[in-house]
């Protein structure tokens, strides 16, 4: 259990919790101006650039897309109880 005042808690369990994540191995850009995404925890940047994380987890809703990098998936998902999609 991450404690309660771990620096990357903004007020996630509002909209992250109990949601599904799906793993993405190889991030792909959505755009040629939208090109990475944020951890919604540590805001590390996933993108397909060198030094950048290239994988992550993320949400199914499209209208609201939420990425959580690995480290933080592993961290916080028993509290969040995130189901893995296929
Ligand atoms: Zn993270």
């Amino acid at each position: 259990m991450v404690p309660k005042s771990d620096w990357r808690r903004t007020g996630q369990e509002k909209y992250l919790s109990e949601i599904e994540l799906r793993y993405i191995d190889r991030y792909a850009p959505f755009s040629e101006i939208w090109e990475h995404e944020h951890c919604s925890f540590c805001q590390t940047k996933i993108s397909a650039y060198d030094g950048d994380l290239h994988s992550g987890y993320c949400s199914t809703d499209e209208q609201q897309r939420h990425w959580v990098c690995s480290m933080c998936f592993h961290d916080f998902k028993d509290e969040f109880k995130w189901r893995a999609g296929g």
